[in-house]
C-alpha cells in the first residue's frame, strides 16, 4: 500500500444525455502503488460499466453547450507548511491551476477547502489565506467557492488543503497523452527537481550556498502561449510527485509509445544535483512544482522551443528526447558515451508529503 491516500483522481462523463460515456482517470502519484490503487479500487468504482476508458490525464474534459470546461482537484498536506520559496497555500493554488492548464485549458475559477486542526493559529492561517490570494492573482483565476472543516487537537497536522478547479479548453485543442505519437519530439520547460530539494532541505536542515527555492510557478501563462502550436500541441504534463520519470512512464504507457532521453540535455541545476548526490536521490524522480513535459511533432519543435524560452516561466525550456514506436511503455535515457538505462515508474512514495 502507497504512505499517502491518491492525491489525484478525475473521473470524466462527457455527454451523459446521449449515453455516449468516457471514463478518464488522472493521477499525479507517480507511484507504482498509487497506479495501482487508482485503476484497481477508484476506477472500478467509479466508471460507468461499460464505458470505455480514456488515457489518465490531469483534468477531466466536460462538454457543456459547445464548449470544454476542464475540471480537477488536488489535495495538499506538503509538510512543513512554509518552505523556500513557497507554502501550502501557493501550492494549493498553482497544483490546481497547472493540473488545468495541463489539459490545454485556460484555468479560471477554483473553490478552497480547509481542514483545520483545532489550536492552529489564526495568525498562521491568515498568512496562507493571504498567500493563495496572491497566488490566484498572479495565475488569474478567481477563488469563488469554499469549506472549512475543524478536527479535534492531535487528529490533524495544522492544516490541510483542497482546491478543485475548472477552466475552459479552446476550440482546436486537444491535450491528451492518446495524442503522443512516434515522432514526438519530448521537451521541459525549465530544470528539473528545485521543489523536492527545497522540502527536503528544511526537513533534513540542509544548508546551500545560497537560497534554493522551490520552483513553484504558474503555468497557465505559458500553456496559452503553447496554444498557438494549435493541433501540434500533443500532450503536457506538470513534473510533480515522482518528477519527470513518473510523468514520462505513465504517458509511455498509456500512448504504448517507447521514450529515449538525452541525459546530457536534461537541466539540473548544480545545486540541486549536488543535494541529489548527498541525499542518494535521482533527480529525474524529484517533484517539481512550476516544470512541464511537452509533446510536439518533430517538425515543431524549434517553435515549440522558441514560445517556451521567450516566456519567463520557461527560459531554460530544452528538448531532452523523443518518441519511438520501439519499446512501448520503456523510457530509456542514454548518456553522453552511449550507455543507456532504464528509468522505471517509482515503485513506492519517495517523498511523502511533499505537496
Ligand atoms: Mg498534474
Amino acid at each position: 500500500m502507497p504512505h499517502d491516500p491518491p492525491s489525484e483522481f478525475r473521473l470524466s462523463c462527457p455527454v451523459p444525455l446521449d449515453l455516449h460515456t468516457t471514463v478518464q482517470m488522472a493521477h499525479g502519484g507517480g507511484g507504482r502503488a498509487m497506479r495501482g490503487l487508482i485503476e484497481g479500487l477508484f476506477l472500478p468504482a467509479f466508471a460507468p460499466p461499460g464505458g470505455p476508458r480514456g488515457p489518465a490525464h490531469d483534468s477531466a474534459i466536460i462538454p457543456v453547450g459547445g464548449a470544454r470546461l476542464a475540471f480537477t482537484t488536488d489535495t495538499f498536506v506538503v509538510s512543513p507548511l512554509f518552505f523556500p520559496g513557497g507554502d501550502i497555500g501557493k501550492l494549493a493554488v498553482f497544483g490546481t491551476v497547472n493540473d488545468l492548464a495541463m489539459a490545454g485549458a485556460r484555468p479560471q475559477w477554483l473553490s478552497a477547502g480547509f481542514v483545520l486542526e483545532e489550536g492552529f493559529a489564526l495568525e498562521t492561517l491568515g498568512r496562507i489565506v493571504a498567500s493563495m490570494r496572491a497566488a490566484a492573482d498572479e495565475a488569474g483565476v478567481q477563488i469563488v467557492t469554499g469549506d472549512t472543516k475543524v478536527v479535534d487537537r492531535g487528529k490533524g497536522d495544522g492544516v490541510f488543503l483542497n482546491t478543485a478547479g475548472l477552466g475552459v479548453v479552446p476550440a482546436g485543442i486537444e491535450v491528451t497523452p492518446a495524442r503522443v505519437a512516434p515522432g514526438d519530439v519530448i521537451l521541459v520547460s525549465g530544470d528539473l527537481g528545485r521543489h523536492g530539494i527545497a522540502i527536503l532541505s528544511v526537513r533534513e536542515g540542509l544548508a546551500f550556498d545560497g537560497a534554493l527555492p522551490s520552483d513553484c510557478a504558474p503555468l497557465g501563462a505559458l500553456v496559452e502561449a503553447l496554444v498557438a502550436l494549435g493541433a501540434g500541441l500533443h500532450c503536457l504534463r506538470d513534473l510533480t510527485r515522482g518528477g519527470l520519470a513518473a510523468a514520462l512512464n505513465e504517458i509511455a504507457a498509456d500512448a504504448q509509445v517507447g521514450m529515449e532521453l538525452d541525459e546530457s540535455a536534461i537541466p539540473v541545476a548544480p545545486p540541486v544535483a549536488g543535494a541529489c548526490e548527498l541525499l542518494g536521490l535521482d533527480p529525474l524522480y524529484v517533484a517539481n512544482e512550476g516544470r512541464l513535459v511537452a509533446f510536439v511533432p518533430g517538425r515543431l519543435a524549434d517553435r515549440a522551443l522558441a514560445i517556451m524560452r521567450a516566456h519567463p516561466a520557461a527560459p531554460d525550456a530544452a528538448t531532452i528526447g523523443r518518441v519511438t514506436a520501439e519499446h512501448p511503455g520503456l523510457v530509456e535515457v542514454r548518456n553522453p558515451l552511449g550507455g543507456g538505462r532504464i528509468v522505471d515508474l517509482p515503485a513506492g512514495e519517495p517523498m511523502p508529503r511533499i505537496c
